[in-house]
């Protein structure tokens, strides 16, 4: 059998034309496969068209071989062909082997790669026969049909061979031994299909010419072979520019992913890693080599990747395995790529560590005061509304609550004084001591700046919330160092209790806050439980408040004199001026009333000047040994550049300064000692004169008394008005006239009402008096006559 392949081959065949086919096969055929390769490589759209160019050089590469084969072939006469099957058979050469290819690259399952190879083959053995029947020769044909089926089964089982290798084997051996299996399969169909084949020399047999002579069919030949080699050089060139472009794209492209923030990572089908960036190697402290291949979710705790899912999504909440095994919090996108390299995934990985601190940093400070750090009012508003619910739903008993509404007695003071820092110090103190007494048994919230509130839960009876309140009040009274100065802080507290002062949490806030202001009323730490008339009180002040406001612009304030009088002579001496409010709708309103208002609204400077303007007016057309006493508020003197506001007004007037008498009270001195001293000092050395007011009502008037030489001590009028029968303070009046005539300061006594006191006072030596016996504040038209009498006296002794 093997003789015969042999015969065929050597002594039928001119040996170096046959070399010659095989090296033509040979080539090519690897051009094909080389083609196919690109095919398969390519993006859909241009699939089509490297899948013509496979067909076309596999195609051309089996013709040629056939016919440079055929011109090897020594017949034992001349030969010739015909045209239209060369033609044909070139035209199912291409057909037919760009058809398998086209089957094996779309290939769907195993059996696609079989039917490709089947078409392959059959289609080499199509050409074959094709060919062969425009063969002219002078002999009788007939083959032996066992060695014609046996050249098509080797040209199928090569096919198969082929297709085998470029699926199996990767890279350029799969090329090699495709190219090498295709060849033998062209080869080995041609030569076996020769062996087939008998021509018994017969003249008679056939004696037409076929139109395509051996000559002709060389330059055939050498030209499909020149346009192999020609496509497959374009195919190389081009080839070669596309892989330049895309090594070139491919190092842009990693250079922007490496400076990409966030991690990118390449995926294939099945989740494993093809690539990743700088920032996510960075992140999770590998190197790319050894992670590439292994599953991504092998860098995260518990992270589930489906290989099926085919679109975008998107997981928020995934913690990276970074170096050392930190856990580092981060965020994950999946998009679907399309990828040479084989991607199919890029998750793009971005660490959210500092966004999640950041949310925690806003959180807390969304939920707490920053300076004390205990809850802010947002949280405190939610937390009441929270337990005054529970409270009253459910279908047990409701449950109480009380609520403390904690003020600090003088913090503005406080914070003057020290200073900001100071004060936060004393708010965190104070913070700190609340938390401790509430334990955990509610909640301490700070509201504003220095208000705290407390929501003290299972409160059983007011006496719990009342001993509860008697803590708080304790826990604030002991001094703590604020800027090595030891202090003491006192807080008015306002109770309101849930459900029995109010249902709803907010005008439960707001009642326990006017127990509060009840509470402050009485006095610094005080605290009062909310009962329904203090609400309504408090309500008719917050509008009076409002109207004292406008009332200067509204020409309600004006004033009165009161005239003072030396004790012995019973001669006019000064007036005490006093401010008057007619209000609208309520008539008038005592000072002791509308004072402490203007006080709390500021407003009272604003008074203040306008009242030294009007009275320092009244006084120019006085007598010169007549007075000027005007009362002074402690508000005036927190205020910057009173002497300097002072002396201009009694400049304006053509006043002397020293007949104008400044009236202050001990609580200028209380709220800032060294400030209130430094004032006064300077108003003395202006020449005003300063006279010391209800003398014996505050605690330490006595020692003021040493620390500040007074012009003027003026004892209060409760004093006064009890003397009559209360031998007691007889005594206190007797001794107070005489502390300060030790001293060297006059005195006057307030709110003489009878003959008696009057002469009790002159016989203690009293050098001056006030009073409705001699004369009750009044307009001071009311006093002309006085004025004018003192006047013409002083005329008349002059
Ligand atoms: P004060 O300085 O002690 O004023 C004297 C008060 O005693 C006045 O009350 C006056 O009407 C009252 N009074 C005078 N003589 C008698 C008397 O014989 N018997 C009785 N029962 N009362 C007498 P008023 O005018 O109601 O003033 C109350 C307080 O309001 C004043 O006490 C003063 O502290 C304050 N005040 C009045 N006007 C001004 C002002 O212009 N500025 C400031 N800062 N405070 C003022
Ligand atoms: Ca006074
Ligand atoms: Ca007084």
């Amino acid at each position: 059998m093997l003789e015969k392949l042999y015969q065929c081959i050597i002594i039928d065949h001119d040996y170096r034309l046959v070399l010659l086919a095989a090296v033509i096969c040979a080539f090519s055929c690897f051009t094909a496969i080389n083609l196919q390769q690109h095919t398969a490589g390519s993006q859909k759209q241009y699939r089509n068209r490297w899948l013509i160019l496979t067909g076309i050089a596999a195609g051309i590469g089996v013709w040629a071989t056939h016919f440079v084969a055929m011109l090897a072939y020594d017949a034992g006469s001349p030969k010739s062909y015909d045209l239209l099957p060369t033609l044909a058979s070139i035209l199912i050469a291409i057909i037919l082997m760009g058809a398998g290819f086209a089957i094996y690259t779309n290939r769907e399952n195993k059996l696609s790669l079989h039917v490709a190879a089947w078409v392959m083959g059959l289609g080499i053995g199509a050409m074959h026969y094709t060919g062969m029947s425009g063969l002219h020769i002078w002999g009788a044909f007939s083959y032996d049909m066992t060695w014609a089926i046996s050249a098509l089964i080797i040209g199928i089982i090569g096919c198969t061979g082929t297709l085998l290798c470029l699926e199996r084997l990767r890279g350029v051996k799969g090329q090699v031994w495709a190219a090498v299996c295709l060849t033998l399969a062209i080869c080995g169909l041609h030569f076996t299909a020769m062996t087939a084949l008998t021509v018994t020399p017969d003249p008679t047999v056939s004696q037409t010419e076929g139109t395509v002579s051996d000559g002709v069919l060389l330059v055939a030949v050498t030209l499909a072979t020149f346009m192999v080699l020609a496509s497959a050089l374009a195919t190389g060139i081009v080839d070669k520019h596309l892989a330049d472009r895309r090594t070139v794209e491919a190092r842009r492209l990693r250079n922007l992913a490496n400076a990409a923030m966030e991690g990118i990572v390449l995926l294939d089908g099945k989740g494993a890693v093809v690539d990743a960036n700088h920032s996510f190697l960075g992140l999770c402290g590998r190197h790319l080599e050894p992670l590439r291949g292994m599953p991504f979710t092998v860098c995260f705790q518990r992270l589930e990747f489906d290989p099926d899912r085919r679109s975008a999504w998107f997981v928020n909440d995934a913690i990276l395995i970074g170096a050392n095994e930190k856990e580092i919090p981060t965020e994950i996108f999946f998009r679907p790529v399309q990828d040479r390299i084989g991607a199919q995934m890029v998750a793009i990985v971005r660490d959210i560590r500092e966004r999640r601190a950041a949310e925690q940093q806003i959180n807390f400070l969304a939920h707490h005061d920053s300076i004390t750090g205990v809850a802010n009012r947002a949280v405190f508003q939610k937390q009441l509304e929270h337990a005054v619910s529970k409270g009253s739903s459910g279908r047990h008993a409701p449950k109480k609550h009380a609520l403390y509404f904690v003020d600090i007695d003088d913090f503005k003071e406080l914070n003057a004084r020290l200073g900001h820092a100071a004060g936060d110090a004393a708010l965190k103190e104070v913070a700190e001591r609340l938390k401790k007494v509430v334990g955990d048994q509610g909640l301490v919230a700070r509201l504003s700046a220095d208000q705290f509130c407390i929501l003290h839960d299972g409160v059983e009876h007011n006496d719990d919330a009342d001993t509860f309140a008697l803590a708080l009040k304790t826990a604030l009274v002991a001094p703590f160092p604020v800027a090595d100065k030891p202090v003491s802080l006192t807080a008015s507290i306002g109770i309101a209790m849930h459900p029995n002062d109010a249902q709803d949490p907010e005008v439960l806030l707001l009642r326990a806050e006017i127990a509060m202001k009840r509470a402050k009323l009485e006095g610094r730490g005080k605290y009062c439980f909310f009962e329904p008339v203090i609400d309504e009180k408090l309500e008719e002040r917050r509008a009076l408040k409002q109207d004292l406001l406008q009332a200067l612009g509204r020409h309600e304030l004006y004033l009165q004199y009161q005239p003072q009088y030396h004790a012995h002579s019973r001669k006019l001496s000064g007036f005490e001026v006093l401010l008057r409010w007619r209000h609208p709708e309520k008539g008038l309103i005592s000072p002791g009333e509308f004072i402490p208002m203007a006080e709390e609204t500021g407003v009272i400077n604003e008074i203040s000047i306008w009242m030294m303007n009007e009275a320092c007016r009244a006084a120019k057309t006085w007598p010169a040994s007549l007075g000027l006493a005007v009362n002074m508020s402690p508000i005036q003197f927190e205020q910057d550049g009173l002497v300097e506001i002072i002396g201009r007004i009694v400049r304006r007037h053509g006043l002397t300064p020293d007949r104008l008498e400044l009236e202050i009270t001990e609580s200028i001195l209380i709220a800032d000692e060294h400030r209130a001293l430094r004032i006064l000092k300077k108003l003395k050395e202006a020449g005003m004169r300063l006279a010391m007011d209800d003398f014996g009502t505050g605690y330490s008037s006595l020692s003021y008394l040493q620390t500040f030489p007074f012009d003027k001590i003026k004892i209060d009028r409760s004093f006064v008005m009890q003397m009559d029968d209360d031998s007691h303070s007889v005594g206190i009046v007797r001794g107070v006239i005489g502390l300060a005539h030790g001293l060297g300061i006059p005195v006057l006594a307030e709110g003489v009402e009878t003959e008696a006191q009057l002469a009790l006072l002159q016989d203690m030596g009293c050098d001056e008096v006030q009073g409705f016996l001699l004369g009750r504040p009044e307009r001071i038209e009311d006093y002309a006559d006085q004025i004018t009498a003192l006047e013409q006296h002083a005329e008349q002794t002059a």
